[in-house]
């Protein structure tokens, strides 16, 4: 979609940048960085909605500058998932950005992304081997590569990613440690509807009966904290929970796990901190969700302090 290089915001805001081109992109991140600006970084496919704002206001806390990236990034997809449907908003997207005061938009084409011929790619972490990793082989591959690009284009002091996308989350963090990449990782809260639904661009392929339905997973996710305020350690047992919980609702589990949420592998009994995550399919709408609980059932899942 054609829109314009520079948007005018009205007479107190400066004009946002929106830039496709990654030579440009990478000169304009080191020009704010040589005139002593911190640059924080926000990847996103578009379609964006207040999980997505949330995590342009934490970049903007802690940086004087802020890029989001805005590209749905074909790598990640494996043959049968949603690229070509994915919902892309651009004009309303740059609108929402620029009521934000972010300083530039860059959203580049596929073949800015992907020049004819580029064949190299990432090896995710162990921590991708797993759950997403079993259900989407190709994806955290695809995720990996395209951070990494981004990172190059655009070396910020700041990125943020949301914890909505716990395992992403953790994937990135660690690819970030290992390459040593020089940007610092921010993993800022998951953003819900006012019942609780987990904010996802993917939430608009939801009919209004699958809507309702689709409350199950943060439901069955709060199995998670009750079961372990009630002493219940064993974790088979609460994950027999959430997916008694979800059956009626949903169409297909594809995993509801409680496990160790630094390294995700499964435990016996919650003796640390861990993380219930499930990914569920509400007609063929494929939605994850998550909630970390400490030993003592302290938990993230807080809905009504959580937007
Ligand atoms: P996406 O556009 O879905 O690839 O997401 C871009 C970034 O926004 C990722 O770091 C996501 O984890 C984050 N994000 C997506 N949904 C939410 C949400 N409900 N709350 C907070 N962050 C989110």
């Amino acid at each position: 979609m054609a829109i314009d290089p520079v948007i005018e915001t009205g007479d107190s805001m400066p004009a946002i940048n929106i830039l496709d081109c990654p030579k440009k992109m990478f000169r304009w991140t080191r020009q704010q960085q040589a005139n002593g600006e911190l640059v924080g970084v926000v990847p996103t496919m578009g379609a964006l909605h207040e999980g997505h704002l949330s995590l342009v206001e934490a970049a903007r806390a802690r940086c004087e500058k802020v890029v989001v990236t805005i590209f749905v990034n074909p790598t990640q997809f494996g043959p049968n998932e949603d690229y070509e449907r994915y919902p892309r908003t651009l004009q309303k997207d740059v609108g929402l950005l620029s009521d934000l005061g972010v300083d530039c938009v860059f959203a580049p084409s596929k073949e800015d992304m992907y020049p004819q011929g580029s064949s190299t790619t990432v090896a995710p972490p162990a921590v991708a081997t797993k759950l997403e990793g079993e259900c989407r082989p190709e994806h955290f591959g695809g995720v990996c590569t395209i951070v990494l690009k981004l990172l190059q284009i655009i070396p910020a002091d700041l990125a943020c990613f949301g914890q909505k996308d716990f395992q992403q989350a953790l994937v990135i963090r660690n690819m970030v440690r290992d390459l040593n990449l020089p940007t610092q990782v921010a993993i800022c809260p998951i953003k819900r509807e006012p019942d609780g639904l987990a904010m996802s661009s993917r939430n608009v392929y939801l009919d209004a009966g699958e809507r309702k339905r689709a409350l199950s997973l943060v439901q069955a996710l709060r199995q998670v904290p009750e079961a372990i305020g009630q002493g219940i350690k064993d974790t088979g047992l609460i994950e027999t929970r959430m997916k008694e919980f979800l059956r009626p609702f949903v169409d297909r589990i594809d995993y509801a796990v409680v496990v160790d949420s630094e390294t995700l592998e499964c435990l016996e009994a919650v003796d640390r901190t861990v993380v219930g995550l499930i990914a569920a399919y509400i007609g063929k709408t494929r939605l994850i969700d998550n909630c970390v609980v400490s030993v003592a059932g302290e938990t993230d899942l807080l809905i009504e302090s959580n937007h």
